[in-house]
Parts: C-alpha cells; structure tokens; sequence
C-alpha cells in the first residue's frame, strides 16, 4: 500500500485507439502505466471520452493500481485544450463555448502543446484575458514537440501568468506512456483542487521524432480499415 507521502505520478495526456491517430488499446495503454510505475494518467483522447470510459471500467475491474482520469482533447478554433474530469464529452468548436462547456461541468483544463502549430496549439499570447483567464494551467512540457523550444515558451507563460503547469507523454502508443509526468507529494489521488496546484513536471524527456511515425503509420491503417470496411 503506498504511503501518504509516496510521489504520486501522473501523465496527464494519453492516447488510445479512440483517436484517429492512434492504435493503442486502452488494455495496453494501462498496462503499460502500471508497468512504468505510475499513479494516474489522463486519457485525452481527440474529441472523445469512449477510450477514457473504457479504460477507467477496465482499471476498476481489475482494481489497477491506477487511477484514469476522465480527460479530452478538444479542437478548438484556437487549437487544442485537454479538458480533465468532465463529465460527458466536449463538442469541438469555439474556445469561448468549449471553455464555458468545461466551466458548466467543474472540470479543469489545460492549453496542449501551446505554439506548436503544426500541432494545433493555442498561441497564447493572441488570446483576449477573458478568455484566457478561464484557462487552469498550461502544458508545459508534451514528450511530443518537434521543437524543444516550444516548451520553454510554455513553461515562461505558465509561469509569467500563474498558471499550473501540466505535463504529458502525449503518447499514442503505449511505449511512450510516461514519457512525461507531474509529481504530485501528499497526496494519494487527484482531484481538480490538487490537479490545478501542480507546479511541478519530472521524469520529462522528449520523445524520439520517430514517434510521430506511429501516428502516421495509425492513421493510414484506419484510412485502410475504412475503405476496406465500405468496399
Ligand atoms: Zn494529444
């Protein structure tokens, strides 16, 4: 049984084959966590709870030592923000209704890989404070990013403008799972009070560029499955 003051670890953004770029399943996903040795993950899953609903059933019924955060990752027309314990899924849309949405339902959300445009993050320096200021924390560190830098700029803002700092493997494949955590001391699960005190990002390392293969490799099966599928 771990101790109250056992470093609790959490990777706060994971993939599964509920995405269209990935082809992990939430099985593997959790073993792989459970393996490495963490505490919590978010499945954030592209505009999709289904992967993150299937993996918490499945971390309950096995009673892993896991806890699985019900999490998304939602496109919005400023880019992508990962919502953590919502409720029922997030359409994509406009920031402005998606972060009122995350509001209605007391959950806790986090710019994703800001600057990074290819990848669709927030420029967080073009939004207007209100909306910014609904904004809980910043990802701070994506294992992901293809330019190093960009997290750095995340890291400056996060802490220029008091906001929490998240990290996340972004894995979709379960080799990357923990690629990228945030310790979290004296407490023995998260919930948004303590989700949005973290100040913290540890076991950090970028993953290899290869990993973008993965997703690119997942995409083109799924386009194969489909058109298989309506042949
Ligand atoms: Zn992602």
């Amino acid at each position: 049984m771990k101790s109250k003051t056992a470093v609790f670890r959490a990777d706060l953004h994971v993939h599964t084959c509920c995405s269209f770029d990935s082809l992990a399943a939430p099985k593997d996903v959790l073993a792989a966590a459970v393996k490495k040795g963490l505490s919590a993950i978010a499945i954030t899953d592209h505009n999709e709870i289904a992967g993150a609903l299937e993996a918490a059933e499945i971390a309950r019924k096995k009673k892993l030592p896991l806890q699985v955060i019900m999490g998304e990752e939602v496109s919005t027309d400023r880019g992508d923000l990962l919502v953590y314990f919502l409720k029922k899924r997030i359409a994509p849309g406009s920031l402005e209704r998606v972060l009122s949405e995350v509001k209605a339902q007391n959950a806790v959300c986090s710019a994703a890989h800001p600057y990074d445009k290819i990848r669709h993050g927030i420029q967080l320096e073009n939004l207007k404070p209100s909306l910014l200021e609904k904004i809980d924390a910043i990802e701070a560190f994506n294992a992901r990013v293809t330019i190093p830098s960009h997290n750095a700029r995340a890291l400056e803002f996060a802490q220029k403008h008091g906001k929490a700092v998240f990290a996340g493997s972004d894995a979709h494949h379960p080799l990357e799972v923990g690629a990228a955590a945030v310790e979290f001391a004296g407490i023995r699960r998260l919930d948004r009070k303590s989700l949005v005190l973290a100040s913290r990002v540890i076991k950090a390392k970028l993953s290899s560029p290869l990993v973008h293969f993965l997703s690119r490799y997942a995409v083109l099966r799924k386009k194969i499955r489909r058109a298989k599928k309506s042949s």
